[in-house]
């Protein structure tokens, strides 16, 4: 049957990246609302896409419409990017938690199904050699650390959103993204000192012939995931069969792409040279350890290693990921590479 999705933060990494998925492959309706379209020139102008451009904390009248006229409802608005944990704790708090609840609470309201982005981060510290979601314990550091507030709210919803399935019947499906990227994470011209992702963050250094930092000398561990695997599992989710991703967590990462933060470096770079024009520019890149209290202040703390167990997902959706590092980072550098020529040659 047709559905109706309601996607907030639709110009987002993973809201534009599913809009495209659900508008080639199925007949269902997209409502989207964000503050910006430049990630949405595939979609914009499809006659099952309908896009308004607003703000979700100030447009709550349509908002209220569209939870009561869709099926399913992915708010995916949200800070999602460390330096901001520190330097903006408030506006995330505001932002992740508060904002997300009052629609969290239509979803209650008005019996729609809920798809909530939890996120990896909300094992902190854990040192499980994987995360499970069963299982794990959640370990966040002091107060003062302030990089927590983000792993926190996120926890904080997901428990009311579980409490809400317990208590009030809500339908709700929680997944949580390891580190997925892709070309459209976030933008090399836009990219402050740390204020992106750290696949980004690399790209945009070696393009603009800057030094990579590796924070703390890069020995840290991520699982990284293309983000069409991870919007595979978002589809799986949606789609639901016998209601397997119904009041479930899922763990959304691939175990196989583990690597530390200086071989994500390493590899980038040599990737980089292997483009036609670009040996020079890789030859010539700088990697230096920098200390994290100087990259992003004394209120960031890390976390060392993160490795998703995925059974759940490869049983009750039949999802695997497919797409290794290096693959994903080569679609994410042909992206840029692409559309980073001219605008290098001006710099
Ligand atoms: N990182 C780094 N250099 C940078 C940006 C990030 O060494 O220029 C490290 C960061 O300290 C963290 C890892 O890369 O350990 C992943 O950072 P990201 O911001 O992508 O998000 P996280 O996985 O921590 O949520």
């Amino acid at each position: 049957m047709s559905k109706k999705i309601l996607i907030l933060g639709v110009n987002g990494f993973i809201g534009s990246a599913l809009t495209e998925t659900i508008l080639q492959r199925t007949d269902w309706q997209v409502f989207g609302m964000d503050m910006g379209d430049d990630k949405l020139k595939e979609s914009l102008g499809h006659p099952r896409f309908h896009f308004v451009e607003g703000d979700i904390t100030i447009n709550k009248e349509w908002i209220a419409y569209h939870v009561k006229k869709c099926d399913v409802v992915l708010p995916l608005v949200a800070i999602a990017t460390p330096s901001l944990y520190v330097t903006d704790p408030l506006r995330v708090f505001e932002l992740d938690f508060e904002a997300n609840l009052h629609i969290v609470r239509q979803c209650v309201t008005y019996k729609k199904r809920v798809i909530f982005p939890s996120t990896s981060e909300v094992y902190g510290m854990c040192q499980d050699d994987e995360f499970n979601e069963e299982t794990s314990t959640l370990v966040l550091g002091p107060i003062h650390k302030q990089r927590w507030i983000y792993s926190c709210s996120k926890q904080l919803l997901d428990r009311v959103i579980f409490a809400y399935g317990v208590h009030e019947g809500l339908d709700y499906t929680l997944f949580r993204p390891f580190n997925w990227l892709g070309p459209k994470l976030d933008n090399i011209f836009s990219t402050k000192e740390g204020s992106s992702r750290v696949v980004t963050q690399f790209i945009a250094d070696i393009l603009h012939r800057q030094e990579i930092k590796l924070v703390d000398g890069g020995e840290q561990r991520r699982s990284f995931t293309d983000i069409d695997d991870g919007i595979d599992a978002l589809m799986r989710i949606i789609e639901n069969p016998e209601g397997k991703a119904t009041g479930q967590i899922f763990n959304l990462g691939n175990p196989a792409n583990d690597v530390s933060i200086k071989e994500l470096a390493e590899l980038l770079v040599r990737l980089v040279g292997t483009y036609p024009g670009y040996q020079k520019v890789a030859d010539k890149v700088k990697i230096n350890a920098v200390d994290s209290k100087h990259h992003y202040g004394v209120h960031y703390q890390d976390i060392s290693r993160r490795v998703p167990s995925i059974l759940r997902a490869q049983t009750a959706l039949n999802w695997q990921p497919k797409i290794d590092l290096k693959t994903a980072l080569k679609k994410t550098l042909d992206y840029h590479l692409a559309n980073a020529g001219e605008k290098l040659d001006e710099e």
